[in-house]
């Protein structure tokens, strides 16, 4: 389970998380909607410290982190639980699909060479890069890329996999292939956390959608919920933009 509470983050005077609270359960997909600038992407970044929250506390499993203060041994346990899959995907260049995927495994949890080949090569199938074992990432397209820093982040198995906008760099019909990957990982009980413009996978692929904005969790719910019959005025006029 990860459990956030009163997670709050300022850039200078300008307070983008202004007390965020979500409960996410294991095995849950939570989609993250909300207008440009409400701080969805920001969020997402304090759950594993790629920035430091101003406040709050974070759970996620046995870990539980005092944000203002927390120890260099929690930050790194709490990134040990999470991986991140990146809107500009964020491979490194000079290595192969493979090597990208065999990288943390072998550097970050000390997997023997062996083993992490093995079941970087299984990942990368399952994403569907069977073919693609040695290309480098600019013999790839953006798609394929992607599909690559998905199998990277599988490749740890982290508790959470958190997607920041995972499809938003990509030309329209390379959108479906990145999308259908998630679709069939969401099915495998691995819990996600994704921030998403794509309205259409939100309602189809989470079990949990949580709309933001300002800073604030407005609303939260089932994608029925959220999408059909949404409370909140603010959430009204937003979901009117995809109508
Ligand atoms: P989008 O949908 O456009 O990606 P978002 O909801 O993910 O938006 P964030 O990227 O979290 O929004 O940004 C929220 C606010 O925080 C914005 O006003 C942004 O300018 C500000 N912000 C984000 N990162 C930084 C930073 N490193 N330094 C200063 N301000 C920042």
């Amino acid at each position: 389970m990860i459990k956030l509470k009163q997670i709050t983050k300022s850039f200078g005077k300008n307070q983008v998380l202004k007390g965020i609270d979500l409960v996410v359960e294991k095995g849950e997909v939570v989609a993250i909607l909300g207008p440009s600038g409400s701080g969805k992407t920001t969020l997402l970044r304090c759950i594993n410290y790629l920035e430091k929250p101003s406040d709050g506390e974070i759970t996620i499993a046995d870990l539980t982190v005092q944000c203002k203060r927390p120890s260099k041994k929690e930050v790194h346990a709490l990134r040990g639980k999470t991986a991140m899959v990146f809107q500009q995907y964020n491979l490194f260049r000079h290595k192969t699909a493979l090597e990208n995927v065999m990288e943390g495994l072998v550097v970050v949890q000390k997997v023997p060479k062996e083993e992490a080949r093995k079941r970087s090569v299984e990942l990368l199938e399952k994403v569907g890069l069977a073919g693609k074992l040695d290309a480098y990432p600019s013999q790839l397209s953006g798609g394929q890329q992607q599909r690559v820093g998905i199998a990277r982040a599988l490749a740890l198995n982290p508790e959470v996999i958190l997607f920041d906008e995972p499809t938003s760099a990509l030309d329209p019909e390379l959108v479906g292939e990145v999308l259908g990957v998630i679709r069939k990982i969401a099915k495998e009980g691995i819990t996600m956390i994704i921030v998403t413009h794509e309205m259409g996978f939100a309602q189809d692929v989470a079990n949990h959608v949580v709309f933001m904005d300002e800073g604030v969790v407005v609303e939260e719910g089932k994608p029925n919920e959220i999408f059909v019959s949404p409370k909140e005025e603010r959430t009204k006029q937003f979901l009117k933009r995809f109508t």
